[in-house]
């Protein structure tokens, strides 16, 4: 959970910063996209590497009223540190055998439950107290990922209403994760949403009594608003990145990606033709130039697939990743430009000043956006702005 301040004294070696004024716009227009529904901010991951705390705070000021996490460690960060108004609902998702249930309980944050060793270790880990949990069931309807399956549901309803009778805790919630969302017109969605709805139904006749039913992830909060219900969960679209390049780029979409990787050049030289550069040779310069180092590697979360395709904006022009990328630096062949050292790199940003995004990183190697933003490492300051407000 990084919550840093920029650092003092000198130019940074590098930084992510990070636009809250984006990610509040960002809220607004998938809020627009779902005026019914509650919105449940998804900052898992430490905010998909965006930080977790801030980026909390910011979607709450911009009509967030859940908070969604994997962890429940991530979830009781939040609750202890976000500074959240105590009517906003924190749910975490994802929980081993010996979690730290009661202290989840004692934050106030809801928890999901797939399977009964859940339920039964959560009430075993209530004995003893007053508190009533609050939990929300999760259906497997076809992700094939956490959640219960069709057969094994109307047990895992019983048992939960069973602890409900007993005072131990309230079902708020039934819910479940599309697989393909991302995937216009994929036959699973359909399919998926026909077993949520009788699943809810059949949870619904035996009494349990939902505050929310929720489904949908970004790509389905953008495109499918049959899948709305009663709260959107979205996590990437929040950060201002499109869950898919087929369903068009973040400016189609109306977002604007948050975050923003740059560097200081660390050294400028020339160098002759026929010279190799970084391990393994993978770059020979075709003639006399100028080389510009990066210092960001793969511990910084630049991924090593890029090696000679990554995308850099060095004094206004795009340069690319000059052979391969090493733990702690990169090299661009500067064609003969002679930058100053601390000048800027631009790795990826919104895109507005020409800079590549991360959409663009994420072709050069391979993946999807997700993982370019989220892994860029601890060693990275996030850099939080326009954390006021207004706008
Ligand atoms: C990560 C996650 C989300 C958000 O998904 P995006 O595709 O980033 O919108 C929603 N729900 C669950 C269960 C998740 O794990």
């Amino acid at each position: 959970m990084s919550e840093t301040a920029p650092p003092r004294g000198g130019t940074p070696r590098a930084r992510a910063e990070i636009d809250l004024a984006a990610l509040r716009a960002n809220v607004r227009t998938l809020r627009a996209k779902a005026p019914g529904a509650a919105f449940m901010a998804v900052v898992k991951a430490d905010g998909y590497g965006h930080g977790a705390l801030p980026c909390a705070r910011a979607a709450v000021a911009a009509g967030a009223t859940w908070i969604g996490t994997a962890t429940p460690e991530e979830a009781l960060a939040v609750r202890a540190h976000a500074g959240l108004p105590a009517d906003v609902r924190v749910l975490c998702w994802l929980w081993t055998p010996g979690g730290p249930w009661r202290e989840a309980v004692e934050a106030d944050v809801d928890l999901s439950v797939s399977d009964p060793w859940a339920l039964r270790e959560l009430t075993e880990a209530l004995r003893g107290t007053s508190r009533v949990a609050r939990v929300q069931l999760k259906a497997d309807t076809g992700l094939g990922r956490n959640g219960c399956q069709p057969d094994d549901w109307p047990g895992l309803v019983a048992e939960a209403l069973r602890a409900e009778r007993a005072g131990l805790l309230r079902v708020t919630g039934l819910w479940s994760h599309f697989a393909c969302a991302d995937e216009p017109g994929h036959p699973s969605i359909g399919a998926q949403l026909s077993l949520f709805r009788a699943m809810v139904a059949h949870a619904e006749d035996l009494g349990v009594r939902p505050e929310v039913r929720h489904i949908a992830n970004s790509p389905a909060t953008l495109t499918l608003p049959e899948t709305h219900f009663d709260l959107v969960r979205p996590g990437i679209a929040m950060y201002g990145l499109s869950p898919a390049p087929a369903l068009g780029s973040s400016a189609d979409l109306g977002l604007r990606p948050v975050m923003t990787l740059s560097a200081s050049l660390a050294l400028v030289k020339e160098v002759p033709g026929g010279h190799g550069v970084s391990y393994g040779h993978h770059y020979v310069t075709p003639g006399a130039t100028t080389l510009g180092l990066v210092p960001l590697g793969y511990a910084d979360g630049v991924p090593r697939h890029a090696s000679g395709t990554g995308p850099v904006l060095v004094g206004g022009k795009w340069r690319t990743v000059a052979g391969r990328i090493a733990m702690d630096q990169f090299v661009v062949d500067l064609g003969g430009d002679r930058p100053a050292p601390g000048d800027e790199a631009v790795l990826f940003g919104p895109g507005d000043r020409g800079e590549p995004t991360a959409e663009d990183w994420a072709q050069a190697a391979g993946t999807i956006g997700y993982e370019i933003v989220t892994r860029v490492g601890a060693r990275v300051p996030r850099v939080h702005v326009n954390e006021g407000r207004a706008g």
